[in-house]
Formats: structure tokens, C-alpha cells, sequence
């Protein structure tokens, strides 16, 4: 018998099963869970409409400045902030657990009646409905800082990285407890039961288990979602499909290609603008202060810049957008106004020269794979394989004229923006 809350059953760490038990006692179960591909669709939960709806908490009567407050303006909040949860509760039924349970602990709260305590109480619920929204900023800036860039690095030394950037994290533990055996005569099985209060602290735990697995997660260099790649050896694209069912595999090393030959400092700034972005936001987090409405302001535009941000990025790199018109996108606050992008035209230099010079760790079987590319040149148009090598040859013979190599390297079509 269990009280109520959250648990986690596992026996081998890679398959969980999530147990909710609610205030009156009933028992809900999320079965045979892969703790790794949960943790990967947490940071990737869609909460526009929530986030939205809680935004709109701040404009009712009970938090308008005023002398008093009445008993129905706070009715009136919690009966709001009960329904709130409904919506997650497809994509994040976790989170709407955890949510709503605050919620009815809040209002078991004892009261003291007074306008201060109701406008504290609206306060905390408030609180309680951003949690699922809080915890998936801190697992993406968790995950930003231990899988972004760190592809050519061992699980032991991205794990490094996460402990140095955020010591707080090493400081958590859970409440385990051993359960019976189901059969034989042994008192223990090699089941497991962790206790979990908050929804951090269950993402916290799906991250140690998945540094107790092989499995890698990488950031795709085209779309700039996190994935698995499916081999030990080092992977750039994931396998998303966008368009015409093209996938970043095959139009990353393109993608890659025309940014490189027609290098310009457009990626530089998006990357400066980025650093700035998440800085700003993570003052916003420290500050500590309640949930205003400037502090939710602070978190919706954070949340709407990342989101354009990744799709602008991916349509400069395909070459859907020149580079003013993509820092124009990512440039919501007009803070980018005096930049402008410097172009650099591929002259006597070769790519691997450059690429060697700007990076002394830059290593070429890192950079040349065997690649897929699409050739349109052929009246049927199709897939083939471009090897490494020849991959290499192609980029250290840029001093030839520039057209002439892309004759050989790129079909024609793909640089039709030219
Ligand atoms: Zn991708």
C-alpha cells in the first residue's frame, strides 16, 4: 500500500514504471517507461497554451492592487488553476500530477482567513503550475551545457562538465526502498522503488540512469534537437524528416557545405545573440522573486526566442533565408540593429586551410564522412554516396576556380540561391 506521491519501479534502469498515487488514494501506473527517451520527450513538451493560460491568472481581480480581497476572487482563482492542469495532461501526465497535488496541498493549508493569506495562497498556486515549465528550462539548460557541443567527448567527461557547471546537482538523493521478491525464496527482488516529490528531481533521476547506460544523446548540427544516434561512431544529423521527407542527414553535410563555401559571420552573431539570450534568462531564474508578472514575461519570451531562434537557424542553413534576413528573425528586442554580416568569398585559401586555422583541434577524419548527397544533375534524380575521401579532395582543391569545383562537389540545383 502506497502513500500518496510519486514513485519509480525499475529493475535494470533502462525500462521505469511510473506509479501516481493520488491524494484519495487511487493508483495510477505509466508502465515499462524508457527512462532515457522519457527524459528526451521532457524537454521537448509543448506548454505555449499553458504557459499561456497561466499568464492569464495574473490579470484576475484577486491579484489587482486593491485595499481587500474578497472570498470570491480567490474561489475564483483556484477553481481556474484546477482546470489548468487538464491541459497537459496528454502530453505530461507526470506533470499534472505533481501539479495538481501542490495544488490540493495548498488548500489544505491552514487559513487564516485574511486577505494577505488568500493573496499568498493564489500566490503559491501560481507557483505550483509553473513547475512542470521551470523544470523543463532547467533540464534544457542542463542539457545545453552537457550535450550541445560536447559530441567528441566520453560520457565521463560530459558528465564532468554537468557537475562543474552545476555543482547543486550532486547534491541530490532519493528514498529507496527494495521490494519483496515476487517469487522463490529469496526476501528481495532486484526491484527497485525511488520516492520522488518534485519533477526535477524525477528528470534528475532519469539523467543518472542514463549515464549508467551505453546509449549518447548528441545535438543535430541541422535542426538543433537532441537525439540518440543509433552507433558509437560520432553522429551530426539525427533522422528527422522535414520537407519532401528529406531527413537532417542528408541535408545537414549540404547545408554545411554552403555555409562553408560562402563563409559569413552570421552563425558567429546568432551565437553571441544566443549566449546574451540565455545570460538575461538566467538572471531571471537566480532573482528569486515571486511569480510576477514580469518574471513569467521573462520566461514566455525566452521561451518564444529559443523556438524561433532554432527555426531560423536551420532555414539560414539550408539556404531558405539570406543571412540578414536571418538575424532580422532572431533579433525580437531590435538589440542587433548596428550588426552587420561580414562575408568572406572563398579566394586563395582553402577550407581545410581555414578550418585547421580557426580550430588547432580540428581534426579531418572528424570533419569527412561518407556522406549522402542528392544528385539532380542525372534526369532521374537520386541519393548517392559521397566518401569521405573524396569529400576532403574536393575541399583542399578549392584554390581551383570556385564555379569549377562546385560543378564537381555540389549538384547544380542545390545552389540555385547563387
Ligand atoms: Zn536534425
Amino acid at each position: 500500500m502506497h502513500s500518496r506521491g510519486l514513485y519509480i519501479q525499475t529493475e535494470n534502469e533502462t525500462a521505469i514504471d511510473i506509479l501516481m498515487v493520488t491524494p484519495d488514494g487511487k493508483e495510477k501506473w505509466i508502465a515499462n517507461v524508457d527512462s532515457v527517451k522519457d527524459l528526451m520527450a521532457a524537454i521537448e513538451i509543448d506548454y505555449a497554451e499553458y504557459r499561456r493560460r497561466i499568464m492569464q491568472l495574473h490579470n484576475l481581480p484577486l491579484f489587482q492592487e486593491k485595499l481587500d480581497i474578497a472570498m470570491w476572487e480567490y474561489e475564483e482563482l483556484v477553481n481556474s488553476a484546477r482546470k489548468i492542469p487538464n491541459l497537459i495532461e496528454k502530453t505530461d501526465p507526470v506533470g499534472a500530477f505533481v501539479v495538481r497535488r501542490r495544488i490540493e496541498m495548498i488548500l489544505r493549508h491552514p487559513d487564516d482567513g485574511s486577505a494577505m493569506y488568500l493573496l499568498q495562497s493564489g500566490q503559491w498556486m501560481i507557483d505550483a503550475l509553473m513547475e512542470p515549465v521551470l523544470t523543463q528550462i532547467r533540464l534544457r539548460n542542463i542539457f545545453e551545457v552537457t550535450f550541445a557541443t560536447t559530441e567528441r567527448k566520453t560520457q565521463a567527461e560530459r558528465y564532468h562538465i554537468l557537475r562543474e557547471t552545476y555543482p547543486q546537482l550532486s547534491n541530490y538523493y532519493f528514498k529507496v526502498k527494495r521490494l519483496p521478491a515476487e517469487e522463490g525464496d529469496m526476501p528481495f527482488g532486484k526491484k527497485i522503488e525511488y520516492s520522488i516529490n518534485t519533477l526535477l528531481e524525477l528528470r534528475m533521476l532519469e539523467l543518472e540512469m542514463y549515464f549508467r547506460q551505453p546509449k549518447r544523446i548528441a545535438r543535430c548540427a541541422h535542426c538543433w534537437n537532441y537525439f540518440l544516434p543509433k552507433t558509437k561512431k560520432e553522429t551530426l544529423y539525427c533522422d528527422r524528416e522535414w520537407g519532401d521527407e528529406k531527413t537532417c542527414k542528408q541535408l545537414g553535410p549540404i547545408a554545411q557545405r554552403r555555409v562553408d563555401r560562402h563563409y559569413d559571420t552570421a552563425l558567429e552573431l546568432f551565437e553571441a545573440h544566443r549566449k546574451r539570450m540565455s545570460a538575461r534568462h538566467e538572471r531571471y531564474m537566480q532573482s528569486n522573486q515571486k511569480m510576477n508578472t514580469e518574471f513569467m514575461l521573462g520566461i514566455n519570451e525566452y521561451f518564444d526566442w529559443s523556438e524561433i531562434a532554432k527555426q531560423a537557424r536551420m532555414d539560414y542553413l539550408d539556404g531558405k533565408i539570406s543571412a540578414e534576413e536571418f538575424i532580422r528573425r532572431i533579433d525580437m528586442y531590435g538589440e542587433l540593429k548596428g550588426f552587420t554580416v561580414q562575408k568572406t568569398e572563398q579566394t586563395g585559401e582553402s577550407i581545410l586551410e581555414r578550418l585547421v586555422k580557426q580550430d588547432l583541434t580540428f581534426d579531418p577524419a572528424r570533419r569527412y564522412f561518407d556522406v549522402q548527397t542528392l544528385d539532380l544533375e542525372e534526369s532521374n534524380p537520386q541519393w548517392k554516396i559521397m566518401t569521405a575521401e573524396e569529400w576532403m579532395r574536393s575541399e583542399q582543391g578549392s584554390r581551383r576556380p570556385l564555379a569549377e569545383q562546385a560543378e564537381e562537389i555540389h549538384p547544380r540545383k542545390i545552389d540555385e540561391e547563387e
